[in-house]
C-alpha cells in the first residue's frame, strides 16, 4: 500500500501517518524528519534547506523531490509500502512522484486529505514544544511536560521550533492554501482522494481514515 498524507501544517499528518504505518505494517516517511536529519549535517543541501525553513518558506520542488527520491530508493525502503507525510505539497510534486512510481511499475493507492479550520491549526501548533536534546514533542494543551520547559524523558530544555512561532505558522498556512486547491483536484480527478475531517481528536480521525482505506481496498479487489 502506498499512501500520501495531505493537509495544512498542524492538522496531525505525522500522528495519523504513524498510526497508519503501524496498522497496515508499512513505512512512514516524513519530510520534516528527513529535513531535520539533513540539517544536522553541514552539507550544501543543509545550508540551502535552512535558508528556506528558517524564513518559513517552501523548499523548492526539485530539492524536496531529490530528498524523497533518495529516501525511497534506499535498500529495503518500504518493501511493504509506505505513507509519505509532508510530500507532495503541490501539483508539480505530485506529478514528480507519479513519474518516479511509473518508472518502477507501481502506483499510489490513496491520497488522504486531513482538513481542519485555521483556528484549530494555529491553536495546536503554537502550543507545541520540542526537547532540544532528544527531540521529544510536547503539547502544552494535550501532552504537558511535568515541569515547564524541561523534558520528562531526558531533562533537556524544551524549545519552540522556529517554524511553530505564530507569525511563521500563519505564513505556512497561507502558503499551503495557495497551492492546495490544484493538488486536491489532481488526486480527485485520479479517483484516489480520501477526504477526512481532521478537527476531531486523534482516535476519531484515525477511525475515519482506517474505514476509508479499508473500503478502498475492498473496492480495488
Ligand atoms: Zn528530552
Amino acid at each position: 500500500m502506498r499512501l500520501v498524507m495531505l493537509g495544512p501544517p498542524g492538522v496531525g499528518k505525522g500522528t495519523q501517518a504513524t498510526l497508519i504505518a503501524h496498522e497496515f505494517d508499512i513505512q512512514h516517511y516524513s519530510t520534516g524528519d528527513i529535513f531535520r536529519e539533513i540539517l544536522k549535517g553541514s552539507s550544501n543541501l543543509s545550508r540551502e534547506l535552512a535558508k528556506y525553513l528558517d524564513a518559513g518558506n517552501l523548499v523548492p520542488d526539485d530539492i524536496v523531490f531529490e530528498t524523497i527520491r533518495k529516501t525511497l530508493s534506499e535498500d529495503g525502503a518500504g518493501v511493504n509500502g509506505w505513507v509519505l507525510d509532508g510530500f507532495p505539497r503541490n501539483r508539480k510534486q505530485a506529478e514528480m512522484l507519479d513519474g518516479l512510481l511509473l518508472n518502477e511499475n507501481c502506483k499510489l493507492d490513496s491520497a488522504i486529505y486531513l482538513a481542519a479550520t485555521r483556528d484549530v491549526l494555529v491553536d495546536r501548533l503554537s502550543s507545541r514544544k520540542v526537547c532540544s536534546n532528544c527531540g521529544a514533542v510536547y503539547n502544552l494543551q494535550m501532552n504537558r511536560p511535568k515541569n515547564n520547559d524541561i523534558c520528562d524523558k531526558c531533562g533537556g530544555k524544551l524549545i519552540q521550533r522556529k517554524d511553530d512561532e505564530k507569525e511563521t505558522i500563519l505564513k505556512r498556512i497561507f502558503i499551503f492554501e495557495s497551492e492546495f486547491a490544484s493538488l486536491r483536484q489532481y488526486y480527485k480527478d485520479r479517483g484516489i482522494l480520501l477526504e477526512v475531517n481532521g478537527n476531531g481528536d486523534t482516535n476519531d480521525v484515525f477511525k475515519q481514515i482506517r474505514e476509508g482505506l479499508k473500503s478502498g481496498q475492498e473496492r480495488g479487489n
